[in-house]
């Protein structure tokens, strides 16, 4: 395989050039057909780029989503948490009240 930059000779499963480090190789992110051209892909038509930004979005919802999941969880553990104390709290002025009643 021939670099089109610095017609360095590479082995054909090389992905970059040897000598310049020029991508020779392409892999569809989509359906993993390689070939030697970026931008669309020749087998499914995808637009590699569109689909690593689409990707991208993908993983930030994703990212999103979790983080709001872990949000919702901290705060049930904390509530899990603070239940004994301000149940505890609230029994021990109970008593301390009861106490001084008498
Ligand atoms: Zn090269
Ligand atoms: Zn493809």
């Amino acid at each position: 395989m021939r670099c089109p930059k610095c017609e360095q000779e590479s082995p054909e499963a090389a992905q970059f050039c040897l000598k310049c480090h020029h991508p020779l190789s392409f892999v569809c992110p989509a359906c993993r057909h390689v070939q030697d051209h970026g931008g669309q892909c020749d087998q499914c038509g995808v637009d590699f780029m569109k689909y690593a930004s689409y990707m991208i979005f993908q993983n930030k919802t994703q990212v999103q989503k979790e983080r709001e999941r872990m949000k919702n969880r901290n705060s049930m553990v904390k509530q899990l948490v603070l239940l004994p104390i301000t149940g505890g709290w609230s029994l021990l002025k109970y008593l301390l009240k009861k106490g001084q009643e008498h």
